[in-house]
């Protein structure tokens, strides 16, 4: 994969990805690892006869996951009087929430749930459903984040702005001492600001930080907006049929609160943690020292692989280097595709990194955040 990339070419996948501001990255071209990696994979699903996609085990928990949400908003919205109940079903709400966001959409988003694109485009929408945007979820994640993974100034997903230095590339600010202790607080904040302000602020400036994105035009403004009515309506208008004001306001909070801790820390230990890498293009040629492929699993580290609840939970998304190699491959096969992936990154001498458990790829995460934000570059 060449890894060019060029200006205004909307893409799903990394390779055909697109620069703005008339930046061009690439990626070195040896593409070896990828093709041989391709080729195992392939013969490991003829072999077996699983399939890529459409795979029940996906259908269910779906099923499960989205009947879940719908249950417990009915519970907490219409059906509970006390604080007792209240609170611990607005806490697995937002915990639902988040885990249709990695299970369901997560897929879809890449074409990786279905063959059917019809498929993938409804079930992508559950991110509409849960407050999100399925528009700027494409830029920021498929494009932005898959194509250039921990490259600063280009993944979106390592930028928090001056809150917080996730790079050794990015500036330093004396504060940053401290981000090991308030960056997690700041976490639990992010459902709120992503369902609030910043689908709306990224789209209407055209911009995720600094990378621009196109105004979403015809259904993709129609689902833009008609997403963001329905989920306000779910969250706010009908709730406040029923209860007070305030009383809708915390219990959002509390639900937005378990969806936010939820989700900023299962996105940050695959990348944000101390065994990934962070390198940078060439500054004369713009070139990356390694091609597409090696690249993502430089910058990318497991967790928990062996650890089925935390597997189910998560969607895969403890299988990160899995993911980012194939990311049009159903979730529900990465525990079984894990020994090829492994095997052919020991083949080729790529380092295939990861954590025993989720607690050592949050103390790893801990330790990283504590070193970016004492430390001026690498130590
Ligand atoms: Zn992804």
């Amino acid at each position: 994969m060449s890894g060019t990339v060029k200006s205004r070419v909307h893409a799903t996948r990394g390779k055909e990805a697109i620069a703005d501001q008339g930046s061009v990255l690439k990626f070195d071209k040896n593409n070896d690892f990828q093709h041989e990696l391709k080729r195992r994979v392939d013969e490991f699903f003829e072999t077996t006869g699983l399939r890529q996609r459409d795979c029940w085990q996906m259908y269910l928990k779906s099923g499960i996951l989205l009947g879940g949400m719908g249950l417990l908003y009915v519970l907490l919205v219409f059906y509970t009087a006390t604080w007792w109940v209240a609170v611990p079903l607005a806490l697995a709400l937002g915990f639902v929430m988040a885990l249709i966001g990695f299970n369901i959409q997560h897929d879809a988003g890449h074409q990786a749930y279905s063959d059917y694109g019809w498929v993938n485009k409804l079930m992508s929408m559950t991110i509409d459903l849960i407050g999100g945007s399925s528009y700027v979820w494409h830029w920021r994640h498929a494009v932005f984040h898959h194509t250039f993974v921990n490259i600063t100034d280009h993944d979106t997903d390592v930028d928090l702005g001056f809150l917080g230095r996730l790079t050794p590339h990015q500036k330093h600010y004396a504060f940053h001492r401290w981000q090991h202790l308030y960056l997690w607080p700041l976490y639990g904040l992010m459902a709120i600001k992503w369902q609030l302000v910043n689908d709306f602020w990224d789209v209407g400036r055209c911009k995720i930080a600094e990378r621009r994105i196109p105004f979403p035009r015809g259904w993709d403004l129609v689902i833009f907006l008609g997403g963001k009515a329905l989920f306000l309506t779910l969250a706010f208008v009908i709730p406040m049929l029923f209860h007070t004001w305030w009383v809708v306001l915390l219990y959002y909070g509390l639900a937005a609160l378990a969806m936010g801790v939820t989700l900023s820390i299962v996105f940050q230990l695959a990348h944000a943690v101390e065994e990934a890498e962070f390198p940078m293009p060439a500054a004369d040629t713009g070139r990356m020292e390694n091609s597409w492929a090696v690249h993502q699993v430089q910058t990318t580290v497991n967790f928990a692989r062996n650890n089925p609840v935390v597997s189910w939970l998560l969607g895969g998304l403890n299988f990160q280097i899995e993911h980012h190699l194939l990311p049009r491959i159903c979730h529900v096969n990465y525990p079984i595709l894990a020994p090829v992936v492994e095997q052919t990154c020991r083949d080729f001498g790529v380092v295939y990194h990861e954590h025993r458990s989720l607690l050592a790829g949050l103390r790893s995460h801990y330790r990283w955040l504590r070193r970016m934000g004492t430390v001026e570059g690498y130590a």
